[in-house]
């Protein structure tokens, strides 16, 4: 039945359980351990001969109910939730690769998992080849007798570059690796990648899964036996999401659904608006018809989603003054909120990237980026005046 169910439904109902209790909302569990019965049990349960929780590094109800509902919205089988975001990727590479295998990585992926790429795995043995997110032929001679990931956000941050999801899984599966989307910016609310060809999903459930920048987490999906390594890895090694971060997520994917739309209908207006006021030199945002693939991003997202970035006129010293200048939007990194957040990119997420590889991938000095939240839109275009 739940499979039939429509989004909306399943972000509600998905996964819920209930005690005996008959409690109605979704209990958070706040405990390291769970009693058993006798020690006979304790030795069924630990020997996988009854199902059951035994320690909250392994399962826990609340984080049980969540990656249940999180699975069903992606179309997933299976969901292993991490600590966070990072940890999640962390988990998909330690659970699937080995030392001596290659990974090819889109080169407009999130700054950390850059780094985690290149600076930490490299050191285990594991070797990372950046390609250009929207041209396929890189993708292809980029290709290594030991590749086994194919790695890729889409849209990308903050130039918001979309590439055809089930192209790459094609070139990915020829070859017999894996495609792993991080599917942070859309939720599965406005893009399933899996439903495309892709074999892995990453969430940072920090953004728009939790919508309101409280906590920190995050979540792999796929099928139950491609990701029994990567869950391995977790209760062994121990990135586990905790109850309370599980349960504040489960409330926050109830709203995604309602919540992912209203921030696709404020970013499209305001970047609609930002493409007529004069400071502005170029708007990026895949729901724009001035997108350069905003053809493959109809087709492949619901919406635009709620990111948006633009080149001022004039270039850092004018992007730091319209920051200073916003009296509502939220100076910070973060995005996923329903606060509105402000950066620039060159000197916050992507000052550690050399000043020529920016250049390369187009983040220029005046670049800034706005994760549209849910105020009313004529509010946040009063915050942005100096581009008038
Ligand atoms: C934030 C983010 C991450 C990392 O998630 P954390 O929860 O901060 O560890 C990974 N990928 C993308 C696209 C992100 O925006």
């Amino acid at each position: 039945m739940t499979e039939q169910w429509k989004a909306e439904t399943k972000a509600v109902r998905g996964g819920s359980e209930h005690t005996e209790f008959g409690e109605n909302s979704e209990a958070m569990f706040l405990t390291s351990s769970f009693l058993f019965k006798n020690a006979a049990q304790a030795a069924a349960r630990f020997g996988g001969n009854e199902p059951g929780n035994i320690y909250s590094r392994f399962t826990n109800p609340t984080v049980t109910m969540f990656q249940n509902k999180l699975a069903s919205l992606e179309g997933a089988e299976f969901c292993v939730a991490t600590s966070s975001g990072m940890s999640a990727i962390l988990s998909c590479v330690m659970g699937l690769c080995s030392s001596g295998d290659h990974i090819v990585a889109s080169r407009s992926i999130f700054g950390t998992s850059v780094q985690l790429f290149s600076n930490i795995l490299k050191r285990w043995g594991l070797e990372t080849t950046f390609v250009s997110l929207t041209d396929t032929n890189e993708w292809e001679s980029a290709i290594r007798k030991n590749t086994k990931l194919f790695f890729v956000e889409t849209p990308s941050n903050p130039l918001t570059e979309v590439c055809d999801i089930s192209l790459l899984a094609n070139i990915a599966h020829k070859v017999g690796a894996l495609l792993v989307v991080d599917n942070c910016f859309c939720t599965p609310i406005l893009q399933r990648p899996l439903e495309m060809g892709a074999d892995i999903v990453i969430h940072s459930a920090t953004k728009y899964i939790d919508g309101q920048g409280r906590c920190l987490g995050g979540a792999v999906l796929g099928n139950k036996n491609l990701l029994e390594p990567v869950y391995a890895f977790l209760r062994t090694a121990g990135p586990t999401m905790s109850a309370f971060n599980a349960w504040v997520f489960l409330k926050g994917l109830e709203t995604l659904p309602i919540r992912m739309e209203a921030h696709s209908k404020n970013a499209l207006e305001l970047a609609k608006w930002l493409e007529l006021q004069k400071g502005v030199a170029r708007v990026y945002y895949p729901g724009l018809e001035s997108h350069p693939q905003h053809a493959l991003a109809s087709k492949q997202q619901k919406y635009g989603g709620g990111i948006v970035s633009f080149e001022v006129k004039g270039g850092k010293d004018v992007a730091w003054q319209l920051i200073d200048s916003t009296r509502l939007i939220s100076i910070t990194a973060n995005l996923g909120d329903v606060k509105t957040t402000i950066t620039h990119p060159a000197t916050t997420t992507h000052s550690r990237v050399s000043p020529e590889a920016r250049a390369e991938a187009g983040i220029v000095d005046g670049l800034v980026r706005i994760a549209v939240g849910l105020e009313n839109i004529e509010d946040l275009k009063l915050d942005l005046t100096m581009l008038t």
